[in-house]
């Protein structure tokens, strides 16, 4: 018989090596709600948080709390059953009524997860022999959809438009379906979504936009990175997430009514779950009047993001340019990286360290991430910090 290696050892071994590498994740342990002043179970004193997705600072809001709770007696808990069978409650139709008005499309699906939606979406509308054309840095949710779709995955230089549009060109695939991240979730730039969707419409194909983190936070009254272009199209189909700006959780796509009627009836990843409780439609329905009303929200979060990147002045590192919440500082070492992260742990500052393959090789970054929820004094305390360790760590 052949000598196989022992699976136990591999993974002990595999380990091991990404130890080695600075790759080995390891998850912190959070007692306190969703907020920038955090407590953590292996620490004493509380940290400032610049890490989570929460920018409107809805996730501890006290209103979505009292929503779920009026949810949750109305509803109970769970919701029996997927969405096709008996799971489709009063409290989710109103969510997607609501949402589709709300960023300007016919209709709109509710997911659980904006996982889920990506992974699902794609293979319902393209297939074998199509062809998918996607921005080499889109979420890894984006690659997953268009690897179990089976069709053609054809990846563009990031945010290359010119390049894109060769590859459609030369493309014979009878169907076609750009997509790509309205604002990139590790680079935190916005997508030339206006030339993207001038492609979409010469080629006639699909432009799937992933607006995990534009929704609440672009266009008037937060409703989205398309809005903030003023765009609309038939050939555009929206997928916002609802764990981040909104404060909740789960994601819905929205589109043409005959786009989300196929997706009802196509979308493995929707028809063979169970609903979402719909006490959490409840508190997204309350979410979204907050995004629609959270003007000032926005203003604080553009006023924090100018006086973030106007104050950091840096020489070796790189922060990227971003209009946006994600303000990441590029440092390119993984063990470097690791290292400045930990140092401003030490601080009581809380920004996690982002390694490979969640971006490239090489590239490993500090994702800050603002939040309506921060004061101007936690964001100097921040700048402050990352430039004195940038010149003691040199
Ligand atoms: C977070 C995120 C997702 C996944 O959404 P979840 O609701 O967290 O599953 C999809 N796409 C992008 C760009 C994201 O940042």
């Amino acid at each position: 018989m052949p000598e196989y290696p022992d699976p136990l050892e591999e993974l002990d071994a595999g380990l091991a090596e990404l130890d080695t590498a600075g790759l080995r994740r390891r998850r912190r342990i959070v007692t306190t709600p969703c907020r920038p002043d955090t407590r953590l179970a292996d620490r004493e004193d509380a940290v400032t948080a610049f890490c989570s997705n929460d920018y409107l600072g809805l996730a501890a809001e006290p209103a979505l709390a009292a929503a779920a709770h009026q949810g949750i007696d109305r509803w109970g808990v769970g919701s029996g059953a997927s969405h096709l069978v008996s799971g489709h409650y009063a409290a989710h139709e109103a969510l997607e009524t609501r949402l589709a008005a709300f960023v300007g499309m016919d209709d709109a699906l509710y997911f659980s997860t904006g996982y889920m939606a990506n992974i699902g979406v794609m293979p319902a509308l393209v297939g074998r022999g199509d062809a998918i054309f996607a921005d080499k840095v889109n979420h890894a949710s984006l690659v997953d959809g268009a690897l179990l779709s089976r069709a053609e995955l054809i990846r563009y230089p990031h945010c290359d438009v010119q390049a894109l549009a060769a590859r459609l060109q030369a493309s014979t695939a009878p169907r076609k379906l750009i997509v790509t991240d309205g604002v990139f979730s590790m680079d935190g730039d916005i997508a030339p979504l206006r030339e993207l969707l001038a492609l979409a419409e010469a080629h006639k194909t699909w432009l799937l936009v992933d607006d995990a983190h534009g929704f609440g936070v672009l266009g008037p009254q937060g409703r989205g990175s398309l809005t903030h272009f003023g765009l609309n199209s038939p050939r555009l189909i929206y997928m916002g997430t609802l764990g981040k700006a909104a404060g909740v959780s789960g994601a819905f796509i929205a589109g043409q009514r005959s786009v989300i009627d196929w997706l009802l009836n196509k979308t493995r990843s929707y028809i063979f779950t169970t609903g979402a409780p719909p006490l959490l439609a409840d508190a997204l329905l309350t979410a979204v009047d907050l995004i629609e009303h959270g003007d000032a929200r926005r203003a604080h979060l553009q006023a924090l993001i100018a006086r973030f990147s106007a104050g950091l002045k840096l020489k070796r590192w790189q922060l990227l340019p971003s209009e946006t919440p994600i303000q990441p500082v590029v440092i390119g070492d993984n063990h470097e990286t690791l290292a400045v992260s930990r140092a401003l742990d030490a601080e009581g500052l809380w920004v996690p360290a982002i390694r490979p393959p969640t971006v490239p090789k090489g590239a490993a970054r500090l994702r800050i991430v603002l939040s309506a929820a921060h004061s101007e004094a936690q964001v100097d305390r921040l700048v402050a910090t990352l430039l004195r360790l940038e010149g003691a760590l040199a």
